[in-house]
């Protein structure tokens, strides 16, 4: 009997772990630290190690337990293989045959981070019960993941939900982490929203909070946005239009029932969430103006939520 199944979500510094039963409740979570020493070749036989230990503390046979999902900070084919994972050390892998081997043999899917993240929220937060979803992740970068049918879209070159690197702005002419310039990461990661921040600051006469702020901090920005500093409001515009009219541009590629917002950018709220759906609202196609745009509600548990989910 197949009663249980592991969800984990590997970073750069640590690896949280969920352990599931297979109608999808948490039973326990817990964290390991990321050893990235020798090009990451310790994480996953650390993480196998700390499976078998919460099995055998619990006293769980290894044929009870369906698979183990894992999000990976990087790129991912649909056979499970990592191209590239610059924040461990490792370069092309497939993670579901060489996890697997080391587990027993159980069954993994593995799937990019952002990617399994949206698939959590899809299927227990923002966009609960929705089979459509797409995500966007305002964190230091912008990530996301697209969900149809309730499966992720991982595209060829496992680039499916990249939508921090849809270019926004054709006249940029700062680059990006990505080489190119213009790519919506460059005004709504928290990064970019300082960027767009002092840009403003040095084009706008207006009294600011932020003009005497000393550095600048996209929390600050965004205290600031919904005091009604009028620098911070005027950044804000600008980032929600580049999101809203992204957003916008998705939504005529896969039509979600919901646009769910999350990472460390998205703590600001409402206020954001208004300010990203009137340039939505705006540019999106007539059918799809009515959209949702909600926030996230799994904080960092999203991916072991998402990763359980690849396995059930
Ligand atoms: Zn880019």
């Amino acid at each position: 009997m197949k009663k249980y199944c592991f969800g984990v979500d590997v970073g750069g510094t640590t690896v949280k772990i969920g352990f599931f039963n297979v109608d999808g409740t948490m039973l326990d979570k817990w964290e390991i630290v990321t050893n990235t020493d020798n090009g990451g070749e310790a994480i996953l036989g650390d993480i196998c190690k700390s499976l078998d230990d919460k099995l055998a503390k619990e006293n769980i046979q290894i044929d009870e337990v369906k698979g183990i999902g894992i999000g990976l900070p990087g790129p991912v084919l649909s056979d499970g293989t990592v191209l590239q994972c610059v924040n461990l050390g490792w370069g092309k892998l497939n993670v579901e045959e060489k996890l697997s081997s080391m587990f027993h043999g159980v069954t993994v899917k593995a799937g990019n981070d952002a990617n399994v993240a949206a698939l959590g929220e899809a299927w227990k937060g923002g966009g609960k019960d929705y089979d459509d979803v797409v995500m966007i992740t305002l964190g230091t970068g912008v990530g996301g993941g697209i969900i149809v049918d309730g499966k992720i879209v991982t595209g060829h070159h496992g680039a499916g939900g990249e939508i921090g690197h849809a270019n926004v702005d054709h006249h940029e002419t700062e680059a990006c982490n990505c080489g190119n310039r213009g790519c919506l990461e460059q005004y709504a990661s928290a990064t970019g929203i300082v960027r767009m921040a002092k840009k403003e600051l040095a084009a706008s006469g207006e009294n600011s909070v932020l003009r005497d702020a000393g550095e600048i901090s996209a929390k600050a920005v965004l205290d600031a946005f919904k005091e009604n500093d009028p620098v911070a409001v005027a950044t804000m515009e600008k980032v929600g239009e580049q999101l809203g009219g992204a957003l916008a541009i998705i939504c005529c590629v896969t039509d979600p029932e919901t646009i769910v917002v999350g990472g460390g950018v998205s703590k600001a709220g409402q206020p954001l969430i208004d300010c990203i759906r009137k340039y939505y609202r705006e540019y999106a196609f007539e059918s799809c103006k009515d959209t949702p745009i909600v926030i996230a509600t799994l904080g960092n548990d999203a991916g072991i939520y998402g990763a359980a989910r690849m396995v059930l």
